[in-house]
């Protein structure tokens, strides 16, 4: 019986895991080099280096599992860790979506569609990968890049000088340009019996690179059908227990891989409020060995990431007492910093056509712009051809 959890990481997805634990009465340490990591105040904090092996090793003798909120811990760490106590996801997820190039080489060995990508590790390299691909394209470091940093989009051939100054200095990948209709991800958990349970697809906006916006449910059932067998086709291939985000291009119908994410995502926040079983549930349920829960959608929802400080609304109703929408807020009680992810506000409803117009109410509230046209989502989810 599973007691004790390890998180490497204490951000606001340990934080969240944590407040999800409650019905388990688990216990949580958590490891982060950040002395005021947000999940803290759920457990036990050991403060220290991602590669401090003392550490580690306390953490794994006295956790029953381990798991993470944070994909770059250092390969040589988790395996230290899975040599002491068992680790969910296992580590060979970590280690492959840590490359890009490892990672997009693994999706195209599965079957799942990619853009056409190339490894570049120099000048020549670079001109080599762009005649194949063709402009434009996307240059991006194969590690730790987030939130679009650590990537270009080249235009032009001029453009090929600027990002290799940018960038040269690092592992590269350069990918084809998807002019997508819309992003969308699959978050599916896997239990250690291979039950497998998946989320609806997640319509999601990016403003700069970083995650605005995300609704669910967003597209028909053919859509969500296909993109099961891809996030399977992984979950399967890796053996995986927990929660994996997958995120994906709509273009023309059709599905292509961005990336995938060995943990629970932002994408997926929406599935505490929205959701009959959180993807924190799930991910705590899967490493604890238990069986999973449903996942379908109570309500539509669709949430906001709050960036940079808490708004002045924050923890209003905002809404009419009896109307068909609720506001659910969540504070990460992080200290603010421009362009921090610092909260996010899931808005649900009754009805699907009420989505739009609430949360449009909501955003002139945050002081946010609101360009979505869910209608026009909608449409999109119609148009894959079997
Ligand atoms: P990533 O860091 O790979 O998740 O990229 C961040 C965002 O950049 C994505 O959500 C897309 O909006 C955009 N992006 C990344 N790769 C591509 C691509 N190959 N084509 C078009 N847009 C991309």
């Amino acid at each position: 019986m599973i007691k004790t959890v390890g998180i490497l990481g204490a951000g606001q997805l340990a934080r969240m895991l944590a407040q999800a634990s409650v019905p388990m009465d688990l216990e949580f340490i958590f490891l982060d080099p950040a002395e005021d990591a947000c999940a803290a105040e759920y457990g036990e904090l050991i403060c220290a280096p991602w590669d401090d092996e003392a550490a580690l090793r306390s953490l794994a003798e006295r956790c029953d599992v381990v798991t993470f909120d944070f994909e770059n811990v250092p390969e040589s760490s988790a395996s230290l860790i899975e040599s002491l106590c068992p680790v969910f996801p296992p580590p060979r997820a970590l280690f492959k979506s840590q490359d890009r190039l490892r990672e997009k080489t693994m999706m195209q060995e599965l079957g799942i569609p990619v853009a056409p990508f190339h490894p570049v590790s120099s000048r020549p390299e670079l001109k080599e990968a762009v005649d194949k691909i063709g402009l434009p394209c996307v240059l991006k470091t194969r590690r730790f890049g987030y939130d679009g940093k650590g990537q270009m989009v080249l235009r032009f051939q001029e453009d090929l000088e600027r990002a290799w100054q940018a960038l040269g200095d690092h592992e590269l990948i350069c990918e084809g340009y998807v002019a997508f209709d819309t992003e969308c991800s699959i978050i599916a958990a896997r239990g250690q019996s291979g039950q497998t349970v998946y989320w609806p697809l997640t319509h999601n906006l990016h403003r700069d690179g970083i995650l605005a916006i995300s609704t669910a449910p967003a597209f028909d059932e053919s859509l969500q059908a296909y993109a099961e067998v891809l996030v399977r086709r992984l979950l399967d291939h890796l053996d995986y227990t927990g929660v994996l985000a997958l995120e994906l291009f709509l273009k023309d119908g059709e599905l292509l891989a961005n990336e995938f994410a060995p943990r629970v995502h932002n994408s997926g926040h929406w599935t505490i409020d929205g959701a009959c079983t959180s993807q924190f549930q799930n991910h705590l349920l899967a490493i604890c060995g238990l069986p999973l829960g449903e996942t379908q959608c109570k309500t539509p929802a669709l949430m906001f990431n709050l960036l940079g400080a808490m708004p002045g609304c924050a923890g209003q109703s905002i809404f009419d007492p009896g109307t068909d929408a609720a506001v659910h807020w969540h504070d990460y009680r992080k200290t603010p910093r421009d362009g921090r992810k610092i909260g996010h506000v899931t808005v649900t409803t009754d009805y699907e056509a009420g989505l739009q117009a609430r949360s449009a109410l909501l955003a002139a509230e945050l002081g946010v712009s609101f360009e979505l046209n869910l209608e026009a989502v909608m449409q999109t989810r119609n148009t894959r051809t079997e």
